[in-house]
């Protein structure tokens, strides 16, 4: 191998060389070089969003998990209750953060194979007027699915909801408009669609609703507004910031710019689901989702209903030929994702399905008739 494996996953995810080189420095975390690094990135994540007007950005030590308690923490009165409309996987682990997080917590459950459903949400809503907050996953990882983002605002909006949006992997590939969709807190991090590395996190913050935000956290560390204060006065970092991660990331973003911002992210990534459907199509491996719901950042695939599969096996193989897949998160199926994020092209797609060809091959499942 003269070069990485292909991280066909939602993340870590394949990173250009450039962004790898910006580590190779040690910076001070009070040096004014570093303060003015972090001030960039908070500023050009904004740009993202178009949310200067209307939001503050809140970087967060840790992996995006950490910041999707951070924000529930942050925003959530300590009486507040929480709706989470979960169809899959991170909707699950954001009700286990709000329920550990002392607060109130009702799940409003739907389908994993179809997207959440705004009305349902307003009947509730209308239902129980002791819901304060309402939790959405913008593309739920789990299975691929698109969620309704907007309709979803609308309804908290009419309703004087508080909104709390999981962007993780859609954030920088998907359209996110923050003068045209209101959210008290949208979450995303360093290593998904911006293509840094992981590290952090970062949550915008309506402005409205940020000074009431003070002291709702019961923990130290996962304080936004706390973080937020201190950042604002000194232009530092509370705690040891993730020094490499920020310098990664802010490379990362003069690329996303350079590439053309979300638009060009989001045309890429669709090259890449294209030429990975087509390719995969036609080794008579089927999706799992209907076309109209998927997102162009992962894709869930049934695995073949051949005896030889084994999903270990099948990994071990195509991670020969230079490709990391990623295993399935259904509850009820046997499934397998491979991501359409990082920096790759439909090239790249096209030599991972012709790994898969391989991997089925050596496991003894012939490729094109694979449920055979
Ligand atoms: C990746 C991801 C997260 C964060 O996962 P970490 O492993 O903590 O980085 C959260 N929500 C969604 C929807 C994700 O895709």
């Amino acid at each position: 191998m003269d070069r990485d494996r292909i991280l066909l996953t939602p993340g870590p995810l394949t990173t250009t060389l450039r962004t790898k080189l910006a580590m190779l420095r040690d910076w001070g975390s009070w040096d004014a070089d570093f303060n003015a690094l972090t001030a960039r990135v908070r500023h050009s994540l904004l740009s993202v969003v178009q949310g200067h007007d209307s939001h503050v950005v809140v970087p967060l030590q840790g992996s995006g998990t950490f910041s999707v308690e951070a924000a529930v923490a942050t925003v959530v009165p300590r009486d507040g209750h929480v709706l989470v409309l979960d169809n899959g996987a991170y909707c699950k682990r954001a009700a286990r953060i709000a329920t550990l997080m002392g607060r109130r917590c009702t799940v409003l459950p739907f389908d994993e194979a179809q997207p959440v459903d705004p009305q349902a949400l307003a009947q509730s809503l209308s239902a129980d007027p002791s819901i304060s907050h309402v939790v959405l996953i913008h593309c739920e990882t789990g299975a691929g699915v698109l969620n309704p983002l907007q309709a979803v605002a609308d309804v908290c909006q009419q309703q004087g909801r508080g909104l709390i949006v999981d962007a993780m992997s859609s954030f920088g590939a998907l359209e996110i408009d923050a003068r045209r969709t209101r959210f008290d807190a949208l979450v995303a991090a360093s290593g998904k669609c911006l293509e840094g590395v992981p590290g952090m996190g970062f949550v915008f913050i309506r402005k409205a609703v940020l000074d009431g935000c003070a002291g709702n956290s019961a923990s130290l560390a996962m304080d936004l507004h706390d973080q937020y204060v201190y950042m604002e006065k000194t232009g530092q970092w509370r705690f040891t910031p993730p020094t490499h991660v920020v310098a990664a990331l802010h490379e990362a973003i003069v690329q996303f710019e350079a590439e053309g911002g979300q638009p060009a992210r989001l045309a890429r990534y669709t090259a890449n689901f294209r030429a990975l459907s087509e390719g995969m199509a036609a080794l008579g491996l089927r999706p799992f989702l209907e076309p109209a719901i998927q997102a162009p950042i992962i894709v869930t695939y049934h695995a073949p209903a051949h005896p030889a599969y084994d999903f270990k096996r099948f990994y071990a193989a195509a991670r020969q030929y230079g490709f990391l897949l990623y295993p399935g998160k259904l509850t009820q199926l046997e499934t397998f994702r491979v991501g359409c994020i990082g920096a790759i092209g439909p090239n790249d797609m096209r030599q991972a399905v012709d790994a898969v060809a391989r991997a089925l091959t050596d496991l003894g499942i012939p490729p094109g008739r694979p449920d055979a």
